[in-house]
């Protein structure tokens, strides 16, 4: 509170005050109030006094950070943009070049490729598909380990094989630099309200780093461990939810067809024992709940394509650690069937909709 009073009472004088109050960044509406308020009261003469300095110093504007981002997609596409509004500049690189193109129009820096992202910035994100295309953006030809520079942070936010994550944090020390798995669960409606949350494996000093930078695209940022583990927290969140979807899927199918009402159905499972996240905020059935993609033909959302992906990582890693998941290995033969039978666009909630089919 000291420190607010100091400096609205050095910069008195209306919208140049107000904007320093904002600019503070522990100030809540709560105290901005209070503030504005101790502005209109007989305020005591404050010395110039070094503290007093430093204070305006940290209030003044700051340069923005330039950070790089690779990979524009459904997700990155949306993370991209709530770091411009966070007021960082950006050095973007997409191989579908349209992809920039809403980037560019809002003052980003747009390259031809990861090599000259990483010779213009000591940060990057990276938000791609999959273990090839990440093995491809950092250590290709053209890729990022080709133009880094000493002391660069690399942040992943793909979700790959905990193993390829491990590679690439070698392939970083070799050059000076670190790397950071930070996968993200949420789905594109987190990414563009900013309320992702990071699952991050890394060194304590470089989370430090990542901290403020992916707190602008989330709600939660979790240090997981050392590098990797934020790739096994993500694959074993996404198996548990791969199984509950099937479930909820297979009981939304069975009661409808005993003659249960949809809605009353669904509303029974979230207030007993049976109630998950699949159910209650999700659920597979079209027109139980408004706004997802079961009610919009499965459009959007987290495609099927994707989460068979990521149940064959999980798949691995259960081969690898000798770890029996008899549940999530069946959950990788159901996606895998539906991405063979044309559903691999659709939002992985289409597994109700597999299931109807009469075969
Ligand atoms: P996406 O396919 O929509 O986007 C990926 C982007 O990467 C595309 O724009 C593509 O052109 C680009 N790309 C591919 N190869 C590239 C290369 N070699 N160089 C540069 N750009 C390249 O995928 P997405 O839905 O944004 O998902 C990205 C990652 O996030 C995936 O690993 C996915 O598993 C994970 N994820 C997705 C969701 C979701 O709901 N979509 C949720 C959580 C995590």
């Amino acid at each position: 509170m000291r420190r607010m009073w100091n400096v609205a009472v050095c910069k008195k004088g209306g919208n140049v005050t107000f904007m320093l109050l904002r600019s503070l960044r522990s100030i809540t509406k709560r105290n901005l109030s209070t503030t504005v308020r101790l502005l209109n009261e007989e305020e005591p003469p404050v010395e110039t006094t070094e503290q007093n300095v430093e204070q305006e110093a940290a209030a003044k504007p700051k340069p923005k950070e330039t950070v790089g981002f690779i990979g524009l997609g459904n997700m990155g596409h949306n993370m991209g943009m709530n770091l411009l509004k966070g007021g960082y500049n950006l050095v973007v690189y997409d191989v579908y070049p349209e992809a920039v193109e809403p980037f560019k129009a809002l003052g980003a820096t747009a390259v031809t490729t990861p090599r000259l992202v990483a010779q213009q910035v000591k940060k990057i994100i990276t938000m791609l598909p999959s273990s090839p295309d990440v093995k491809e953006v950092y250590n290709g030809d053209s890729g990022i380990f080709r133009g880094i520079q000493e002391g660069t942070l690399l942040i992943d936010s793909s979700t790959i094989d905990p193993s390829v994550s491990k590679e690439m944090s070698k392939l970083a020390a070799d050059h000076k630099t670190s790397y950071m798995d930070a996968p993200v669960s949420g789905g594109v409606v987190a990414a563009r309200d900013a309320t992702l949350t990071f699952m991050v494996g890394g060194k304590a000093d470089d989370f430090v780093l990542a901290e403020q930078l992916l707190n602008h695209m989330a709600k939660n940022v979790v240090h997981c461990g050392a590098v990797g583990t934020g790739q096994a927290a993500k694959i074993c969140n996404n198996m548990l939810l791969a199984i509950s979807m099937i479930g909820t899927s297979e009981v939304m199918n069975l009661g409808t067809r005993l003659g249960l009402d949809k809605k009353m159905l669904a509303h029974i499972l979230n207030i007993s024992t049976g109630r998950c996240w699949s159910s209650e905020l999700y659920n597979p059935c079209p027109g139980v709940v408004e706004g997802v993609p079961s009610s919009n033909n499965y459009q959007g959302g987290f495609g099927t394509q994707l989460m068979a992906k990521d149940l064959g990582l999980a798949q691995n890693a259960s081969t690898e650690t000798k770890s029996a998941t008899p549940m999530g290995s069946l959950a990788h033969q159901l996606y895998r069937v539906m991405c063979n039978r044309g559903y691999g666009k659709l939002d992985f909630s289409s597994v109700y909709k597999f299931l109807r089919e009469d075969l």
